[in-house]
């Protein structure tokens, strides 16, 4: 097949005091990650997404593959990291990019999120295979700035979409058929923003191996100031001569089997093609049952999230044609998740392992948390403690005054919703409140 080889370096650069990049080679797995967040915890999630990548990867080779695997395994990062962060004020919304090579047999998948990139360098020219999630790159896109422009631009740092930054993300996988002389390139912004893709193409042509390209590329940042951390990883592909299979492979024929047309007609060809039917129709119908029955399997180790009664909820079995079975109804409305999150669980999320769609059932009611209150009691308050109680929840109040010649001034009488109800934070709570001064009659 091939001859691999390849090289990783990761520079602080001249300017950081830190490097939040990392580098992974690990196996058929190649990866960048650039992280970002207060003191060091970019460094910390560039170092975790790569890790559980990688962890992810190894315990589900044969179970699933390619394209899906990536995707799995960058979400999985993801939810991670979004953890991490959540889990103390020192790691409070930290992030990574991740751009990583894949290879199965003779295809490499990419899989990426941020604005780190993925080249291909083949056949003397360089192709990239991402597209960065950043702020420039949209305004590129959309034909507002120029790539010259995107390189010097204030905003060239923002990026629109990171690990760690929501509860889920969507992931960037494409792939591509890997051919002998490829070499494929991965790297985080602090040698794409410095370093173009004309210079980059220039130094691949000039080094035989990998090691010698990875330095070289770095030393060109340097070279041009060296302000951010500078990560590469450089994977050649060669073709090897001695694993080609030596022999062309045959199309496979069972024996016995007759070329159709050349059968004898008559009785005997006739009873034996009947013969055949039998049997063809026996062996479809334990393969349908055998389908089924993988099937049946599937369903039962099968789960996702979605929603019932406006509740989260999770279910068994496959999310289409509404095939699910209630497994178990949080008492968590979407109506508290953000809207476009809101409606995708509407929509019903991606199928996935029971720990796994556990996991994304907390995350939800954890995002809900956040966004809602449980309405505390204030009847019987002073006005002016209720709304101190009410506001400091979130919530909005609003009074009306009525009269109640026995009941003391400035009480809170009726609220609405009622106590215990859950809201979104934001919402009004209407008080009724006994007006002050000697009233003539009541209202
Ligand atoms: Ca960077």
């Amino acid at each position: 097949m091939f001859e691999v080889t390849s090289a990783s370096q990761s520079d602080i650069g001249r300017v950081r005091q830190i490097n939040e990049d990392s580098v992974l080679e690990a196996g058929n797995l190649f990866a960048v990650a650039d992280g970002m967040g207060g003191h060091q915890a970019g460094e910390v999630a560039s170092g975790l997404a790569l890790a559980v990548i990688g962890q992810y990867i190894e315990d589900n080779l044969g179970l699933i593959g390619g394209e899906k695997l990536v995707e799995k395994a960058i979400s999985s990062a993801n939810a991670a990291v979004h953890q991490k962060a959540a889990s103390s004020s020192k790691y409070r919304d930290m992030g990574t990019t991740v751009t990583l090579l894949y290879r199965e047999g003779d295809t490499a998948y990419i899989g990426h999120v941020g604005d780190s990139r993925a080249y291909l360098y083949r056949g003397g020219a360089l192709r990239a295979l991402t597209r960065d999630h950043s702020l420039v790159a949209a305004l590129v896109e959309e034909g507002e700035i120029t790539e010259e422009e995107a390189r010097v631009h204030p905003q060239r740092n923002i990026i629109l979409k990171a690990l760690g930054l929501e509860p889920q993300v969507e992931v960037d996988v494409v792939s591509v058929k890997i051919e002998p002389g490829d070499v494929f390139l991965l790297a985080t912004d602090g040698l794409t923003g410095l370093v173009d893709d004309a210079s980059i193409g220039e130094v691949l042509a000039s080094a035989d191996e990998p090691v010698a390209a990875a330095g070289r590329l770095v030393d060109r940042a340097l070279e041009a100031g060296g302000p951010d951390n500078v990560s590469v990883v450089l994977v050649s592909f060669k073709g090897s001569e001695t694993l080609v299979p030596s022999r062309e492979a045959r199309a496979y024929r069972p024996a016995g089997d007759e070329v159709p047309g050349a059968e004898g007609s008559g009785g005997k060809g006739g009873r034996r093609r009947t013969t055949r039917w039998i049997i063809a129709a026996a062996v479809a119908a334990l393969l349908v049952a055998g389908a089924v029955g993988v099937a049946v399997y599937f369903y039962n180790q099968t789960y996702y999230v979605g929603a019932r009664d406006g509740m989260i909820t999770l279910f068994r079995g496959f999310p289409f044609w509404d095939l699910g079975m209630v497994e178990r109804r949080t008492d968590t409305s979407v109506r508290f998740l953000p809207d476009a999150l809101r409606r995708r669980v509407e929509g019903k999320l991606e199928p996935q392992s029971r720990a796994e769609a556990e996991e994304t059932l907390e995350s939800l009611e954890r995002e809900a948390a956040r966004n809602s209150v449980y309405v505390p009691d204030v009847l019987g308050k002073k006005f002016s403690q209720a709304r101190a109680d009410l506001e400091g929840l979130g919530l909005r109040v609003e009074s009306v005054l009525v009269s109640r010649p026995n009941i003391a001034a400035e009480t809170v009488i009726e609220q609405s919703p009622l106590p215990g109800a859950r809201v979104g934070v934001g919402t009004q709570v209407t008080l009724e409140v006994v007006m002050p001064g000697a009233p003539a009659k009541e209202v």
